[in-house]
């Protein structure tokens, strides 16, 4: 038996036989015979349309669970696929150089991958990983081995992997994936954003150790402990049969949580909003509980795209949201592209608005200082949002923008908005006017300056993420510093509490949307700070709405004075999480 400790980031416990994901090792002859050329040549044009057929296989089921536009992802590796260069090179080598149809498309697809690699910036090297996946695929299918294809699975698995890219996480089926660990990652990375909205059970950040396991192998994945155990001893299978089990009844209890009243014991409404990052995501939110969206990620519409989403690609996802959420009220987040994210359309057809090499990217061109860069796309972007806010009662479309660093930047958006309206207005166009423009919280220098952004926003929304990431100088997608991670450090605590005072002082709402107010050991430390909205995770509204109601707001008060006056993270993180065991037993946290 081996243990192995990562990130957990999806509750949950999954046991099952390994699956590794993209760990196969191709051996491929090189050369080929003359008599054998013509036959070498059919060879390749037949793996090639096997390969077109899997690949529109997948873009079908992409479609089907995600939406067209999410399917657009394999349109790409289609045109690549079908692309008449790739075919004459190859038979070009297979003529010429008697090169096996296996050598040559490899020589021909590692060219080009390296080519791409060469080129620097984030968007090309997915490129160069797009075009090795074309290469694994066509070299199968030549060999006629079994294809390792997430979409493709038959039987329920763990899938275990280098690094499962956003889109690779989105294409998991439920039915056959049973959970998921990676070697890489981080706690608030967009992967593990991901396995949260798919509810799967997940570990990242293990660290090197797909060496030390075999496809088929027994694995459990202890995504409660951020654990993956590999060929358990029978006492500990046992052990986490009885473990899953119980966490099965427990969070079947806590579904008929899902239509209770978000109120706390002694009256308090805390209004529980949801996270998405896709339009189909909207209706589960409110299938969960949630009272609206806190916070819709819009950069995920550029997830694969290969050329700018349109007015009409922004418009049809935001009416999408809005008209499922009825009268309910709506955070649509302006574009939050570069660094760990999607990156840019610019970056992909010219190196110049996104430098090549970029040294520190969560520092450089990233989110609002891009937008205020590409004020066309920024403008697009703005005028679908108020045209399809007009779907929606005057107010409940919110528009914020992410990561505003200073009074100036904020001022420069909402400007850029007005614009926008003049130019609808000028064009006769029907749009919403009447709509709350506020800004993410998640750079030190908003939280210290909080006073003065709250003369000038409409509300706030703290994202916890990224302010812990900058203000403890931690990657928040790197394993290696993850234990300096840590949501409940005091001076994250601080900041927190000077947003809130401000908000306070300037009568607007404060929400916390990063993945601290999903953690339900943080909800009394929260409520007890003057929070009174939250945005989270959808899965973890039934547990939230649990703990919420066995709370009153003097308890949570106190929680809050003895949190805050602790000196260290650790400390206050053990001791919410033993307050959160005499509050909610039955949580078995
Ligand atoms: C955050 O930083 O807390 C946040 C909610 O934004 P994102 O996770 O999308 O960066
Ligand atoms: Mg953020």
């Amino acid at each position: 038996m081996l243990v192995k400790r990562g990130i957990a980031v999806s509750p949950g416990v999954a046991i099952g036989p390994a699956w590794l994901f993209g760990a196969e090792r191709l051996r491929v002859r090189h050369y080929t015979t003359k008599s054998a050329i013509e036959s070498d040549i059919a060879r390749f044009h037949a793996a090639l349309d096997a390969v077109c057929a899997e690949i529109e296989k997948n873009q079908q089921i992409a479609n089907e669970q995600l939406g067209e536009q999410y399917g657009a992802i394999f349109g790409a590796h289609l045109l690549m696929a079908r692309s008449p260069q790739l075919s004459d090179e190859v038979e070009r080598l297979i003529r010429e150089k008697i090169h096996t149809p296996e050598h040559a498309c490899k020589q021909v697809l590692e060219r080009y991958a390296e080519v791409f690699r060469n080129l620097g910036n984030q968007y090309h090297a997915e490129r160069a990983h797009d075009i090795n996946d074309l290469q694994s695929r066509l070299l199968r299918q030549l060999l006629g081995l079994q294809r390792q294809e997430l979409g493709d699975l038959t039987k329920p698995v763990l899938v275990l992997a280098h690094n499962l890219t956003p889109s690779e996480t989105a294409s998991l089926k439920k039915e056959f994936v049973l959970g998921f660990a990676t070697e890489v990652g981080g706690a608030t990375s967009h992967t593990a954003i991901l396995a949260g909205a798919l509810e799967l059970p997940a570990v990242v950040g293990i660290g090197e150790f797909l060496s030390e396991i075999e496809s088929g192998d027994k694995v459990i994945i202890d995504g409660n402990r951020g654990e993956v155990i590999i060929n358990p001893v029978e006492s500990v299978l046992a052990e986490y049969l009885e473990s899953q089990q119980k966490f099965r009844t427990s969070y079947a209890v806590l579904e008929s949580e899902r239509a209770a009243e978000p109120f706390t014991a002694d009256g308090t409404h805390i209004q529980l909003l949801g996270n998405i990052e896709f339009p189909v995501e909207a209706e589960h939110c409110l299938e969960r509980g949630a009272e609206g969206i806190g916070l819709y990620r819009t950069e995920f519409l550029y997830l694969g795209a290969e050329t700018e989403p349109t007015e009409d690609d922004h418009y049809n996802a935001y009416c999408q949201v809005i008209q499922a959420l009825g009268d309910r009220e709506v955070v649509i987040r302006t574009m939050d592209l570069g660094a760990d994210k999607v990156p840019t359309i610019g970056a992909r057809s010219s190196d110049e608005a996104q430098p090549a090499e970029m040294p520190n990217p969560a520092l450089g061109l990233r989110s609002i200082r891009i937008s205020l860069q590409d004020l066309k796309g920024f403008k697009t972007q703005l005028r679908a949002i108020l045209r399809a806010a007009r779907h929606a009662l005057p107010r409940r479309v919110k528009i914020m923008f992410p990561m505003i660093s200073s009074l100036y930047e904020f001022r420069q958006a909402k400007m850029v908005l007005h614009d926008v309206m003049d130019d609808l207005d000028e064009a006769g166009l029907p749009f919403q006017r009447e709509v709350a423009v506020g800004m993410m919280v998640e750079v030190p220098s908003a939280a210290i300056l909080a006073e003065e952004f709250a003369a000038e926003v409409d509300f706030f929304s703290i994202g916890t993420n990224d302010l812990i990431q900058y203000t403890l100088a931690v990657d928040r997608g790197d394993p290696a510093v993850s234990s300096f991670y840590r949501t409940g450090d005091p001076a994250i605590l601080r900041l927190i509490r000077m947003v809130v005072t401000a908000a306070d002082n300037h009568n607007i709402p404060v929400t916390v949307c990063g993945q601290m107010s999903s953690d339900p050991k943080f909800l009394p430390l929260l409520i007890g700070m003057g929070i009174r909205q939250i945005s989270v995770t959808p899965h973890s509204i039934p547990e939230l709405k649990a703990v919420l109601r066995q709370l009153t707001i003097p308890q949570c008060k106190d929680i809050a004075a003895h949190a805050e006056w602790l000196g260290l993270s650790r400390s206050v993180e053990n001791y919410l999480q033993g307050e959160l065991r005499k509050i909610c037993p039955q949580l078995g946290r």
